[in-house]
């Protein structure tokens, strides 16, 4: 490797490293846009925690788009630069967990994940995978 690609890789490297930072901070203020240290953030806080029990009560196969939203900041994959757990469908916004225990196809059937050992997304729609980060806000 040369010196000037070497150079253009550590240039390009650190610019994708700032756009993640950026769009996790987007995410974060989107889930909790009050000010940090305020009585409103910590209210907000307070009721993100309740929507992260609400997911990790149990293994959540199938998130509707509405229960989604209301809970649920996303964050896409390319986001976050790492395989993220939940299929998202373009068309109707339902979540479909990527290893899920039964069968589960989303609300407008676009897009459906296979159970068994090695899970199949059948999309026939525009998908991303997702994180979802618990919401402070209605
Ligand atoms: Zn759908």
């Amino acid at each position: 490797m040369n010196p000037e690609t070497k150079r253009s890789l550590k240039k390009e490297g650190k610019a994708l490293a700032a756009q993640r930072s950026a769009a996790w901070q987007a995410a974060l203020t989107r889930a909790n846009p009050a000010p940090i240290g305020s009585d409103a953030w910590m209210q907000n806080h307070l009721r993100a925690r309740v929507n992260e029990a609400w997911f990790a009560e149990k293994q959540r196969d199938h998130i509707s788009a509405i229960e989604a939203s209301s809970r649920f900041v996303l964050i896409s994959s390319e986001e976050t630069g790492q395989p993220e757990p939940y299929a998202e469908c373009m068309s109707c916004h339902d979540l479909l967990y990527s290893a899920p225990k039964k069968a589960v196809t989303c609300t407008c059937g676009s897009l459906s994940v296979s159970a068994g050992k090695r899970p199949r997304v059948s999309a026939l729609t525009e998908f991303r995978a997702v994180r979802l980060i618990g919401k402070g806000i209605a």
